[in-house]
C-alpha cells in the first residue's frame, strides 16, 4: 500500500531508458519471467538511434552486415515488447529511493510514482543536448538550414551541404549525405577523431575537406541559409561556400542530472559498476550501456546489450536468491516458459 492506502503495482524490474540497451534488457528480463517496465523521457523508444541518427547505417551489430538505425530500433522494440514489458514514454525519472524495511524502490517521474524490486539504469548519456556552434548567424538559421539533429536525409537531396566536426557523427553524416547532395564540404578545426575506416572512406569520397585549423566565421542568408564563411585559423586565409543546409556535429553536452542524487558512484559523468554483475553501489540497482563505466568499457550497442544480460541475470538472483543465475539458452528458457504457462 502507498501513503494514500492504494495498492502499489510493483514491478520486478524497471528499466530506465528505452535505447537499444534498455530495450534488450526489457526483452531479456521478460524472457526470464520478470514483470518488466521501461520508462523513457522521449516520446519514442530507440534512444540515440532514433533521436540522433535514425537514417545512419550501423555495421557492427551481430547478425546484420549493415542496418539502418531506425530499422534496428523497429526490431529491438518488437523484441522488447514480445516478452511482456510495458513502456511508459514521455516520463523523465527524477527520483530513486530505496525504502526499508521491504527494500522496494520508489521511482519518481515528472508525472507519477513507480514501484519496483530492482532497477536497471540504461540512461545512455542522460539528458543530452547537441553542443551549439557559436558563430554569427548560426543561431538565427537554426531550423532554416542549420541542423543539429537529422531526421531524414531527403532534406539534403540536390543541395550544397556543409558539415562541421571531425568525430564519428560528422564523418558518418558526410558519407551518408554526399551520394544525394550536390556538393558536401566538411570543415573541422582539428584532426579526425572518427573510426579509421570511415576516415579513409571520407578521403576517397568527393567530399571537400578543410582541416585541420579551419573554423566557421559566419553564416549568411535571407529567409534560409545561403553561405558559410570560414577561415584557416593559423594563416587567416578566408573561404566562402554556398550552403543551403549545414549539419553541426561537434558533440553533445551530456548530463546525468537527477541521477547524481541517487547515491550512485559517478565518475566522469558515468555510473561506476562492477562489470561482473553490473551492480551499482545501491542494492537492487543495476546499470548497463553508455551510462556505465568500468575498466576497458566500450560505448557500443553490442557491448551494451551484453551488459544488459549480465544485469538482468543478477537482478533475477537479487529478487530470488534461489534462482539460477544462468538460465541457459533462449530456446530452453522459452520452452520452460511455455510449459509453465500451459500447466497453469
Ligand atoms: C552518430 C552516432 C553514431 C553511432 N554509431 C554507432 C555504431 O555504428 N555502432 C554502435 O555500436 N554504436 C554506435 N553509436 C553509439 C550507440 O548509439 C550507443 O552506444 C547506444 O545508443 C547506447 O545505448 P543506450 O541504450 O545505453 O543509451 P541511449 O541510446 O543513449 O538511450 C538512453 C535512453 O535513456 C533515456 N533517458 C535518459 N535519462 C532518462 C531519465 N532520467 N528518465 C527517463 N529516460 C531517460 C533517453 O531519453 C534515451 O532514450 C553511435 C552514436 C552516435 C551518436
Amino acid at each position: 500500500m502507498d501513503e494514500q492506502g492504494l495498492e502499489r503495482d510493483v514491478y520486478d524490474v524497471t528499466v530506465i531508458g528505452g535505447g537499444p540497451v534498455g530495450l534488450f534488457a526489457a526483452f531479456y528480463a521478460g524472457m526470464r519471467g520478470l514483470k518488466t517496465k521501461i520508462i523513457d523521457s522521449l516520446p519514442e523508444l530507440g534512444g540515440q538511434l532514433i533521436a540522433v541518427y535514425p537514417e545512419k547505417y550501423i555495421y557492427d551489430v551481430a547478425g546484420f552486415p549493415k542496418i539502418l538505425a531506425k530499422d534496428y530500433v523497429a526490431g529491438a522494440v518488437e523484441q522488447a515488447l514480445s516478452t511482456g514489458a510495458v513502456a511508459c514514454l514521455e516520463e523523465a525519472v527524477i527520483g530513486l529511493e530505496r525504502l526499508e524495511p521491504e527494500g522496494l524502490i520508489r521511482l519518481t517521474t515528472d508525472k507519477r510514482e513507480h514501484w519496483t524490486r530492482t532497477v536497471i539504469i540504461c540512461a545512455g548519456i542522460g539528458s543530452f543536448e547537441p553542443k551549439r556552434l557559436e558563430a554569427p548567424g548560426v543561431r538565427e538559421f537554426e531550423g532554416r538550414g542549420v541542423h543539429y539533429l537529422v531526421r531524414s536525409l531527403e532534406v539534403f537531396r540536390g543541395k550544397d551541404v556543409v558539415i562541421i566536426g571531425g568525430g564519428d557523427s560528422a564523418v558518418d553524416w558526410a558519407l551518408s549525405v554526399y551520394p544525394l547532395a550536390r556538393q558536401v564540404t566538411l570543415i573541422h578545426r582539428s584532426k579526425f577523431r572518427a573510426h579509421e575506416r570511415s576516415v579513409q572512406q571520407l578521403h576517397e569520397s568527393p567530399v571537400r575537406l578543410y582541416y585541420p585549423f579551419y573554423e566557421v566565421k559566419e553564416v549568411r542568408g535571407n529567409h534560409h541559409l545561403e553561405e558559410v564563411y570560414f577561415h584557416q585559423t593559423r594563416t587567416g586565409e578566408e573561404h566562402v561556400v554556398p550552403a543551403q543546409e549545414m549539419i553541426v556535429a561537434i558533440g553533445f553536452a551530456a548530463d546525468l542530472g537527477p541521477m547524481k542524487a541517487w547515491g550512485l558512484t559517478i565518475e566522469r559523468n558515468s555510473i561506476v559498476v562492477d562489470p561482473q554483475t553490473m551492480a551499482t553501489g545501491v542494492p537492487g540497482v543495476f546499470a548497463a550501456g553508455d551510462v556505465v563505466t568500468y575498466p576497458s568499457k566500450f560505448k557500443l550497442i553490442a557491448t551494451g546489450v551484453a551488459e544488459a544480460i549480465i544485469a538482468v541475470n543478477h537482478a533475477v538472483v537479487y529478487i530470488d536468491p534461489s534462482a539460477r543465475l544462468d538460465a541457459g539458452h533462449s530456446t530452453n528458457i522459452m520452452e520452460r516458459r511455455e510449459k509453465a504457462a500451459s500447466a497453469s
